[in-house]
């Protein structure tokens, strides 16, 4: 059995160089899929990603998250999944509901100390590790450190 591949040049949507790219579709189907797909060439992408990575990290500096340690490829996983756990904080931040003042008062405490356990996280590595947290994970430890803040 031959599959048959088709070469064809298309244009790089930011800088314009024309690349080769192989498809394997019927030469119909790729002919449309040249004409009105964004292409972007190697270089273009790699850019891209890197400035998405940067974008990401410049927007945890602000909300104290030091820069990540690690390979650049590392790195960019790391900050994914960082920006994603952050979210789920977020997330059980708002859908919490609280008696009274003290409770709440005492919550926002223990949600600072878990952030503060993160934010001196640095290695990529160690975010890597903690891609299949849920908020249920969150949850418990934040319930720990309030326990710990109410026995201290
Ligand atoms: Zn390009």
């Amino acid at each position: 059995m031959t599959e048959e591949t088709y070469t064809y040049g298309v244009k790089c949507r930011t800088c314009r160089i024309t690349f080769r790219v192989q498809l394997f579709d019927s030469h119909e189907k790729n002919l449309f899929l040249v004409d009105k797909k964004d292409w972007y060439c190697d270089a273009c992408k790699k850019e891209y990603f890197k400035k998405q990575a940067a974008e990401l990290t410049n927007a945890h500096k602000d909300i104290g998250f030091p820069e990540l340690e690690g390979t650049q490829k590392q790195i960019s996983w790391a900050g994914k999944i960082r920006g994603e756990l952050i979210n789920k904080v977020d997330y059980l931040k708002k859908s919490l509901t609280f008696e009274n003042d003290e409770k709440k008062e005492l919550s926002e405490k223990a949600f600072d100390i878990f952030f503060k356990e993160w934010q001196v996280q640095t290695e990529a590595t160690w975010w890597i590790n903690q891609r299949r947290m849920t908020v249920r994970d969150i949850s418990k430890r934040v319930e720990e450190l309030s326990e710990s803040i109410i026995n201290e």
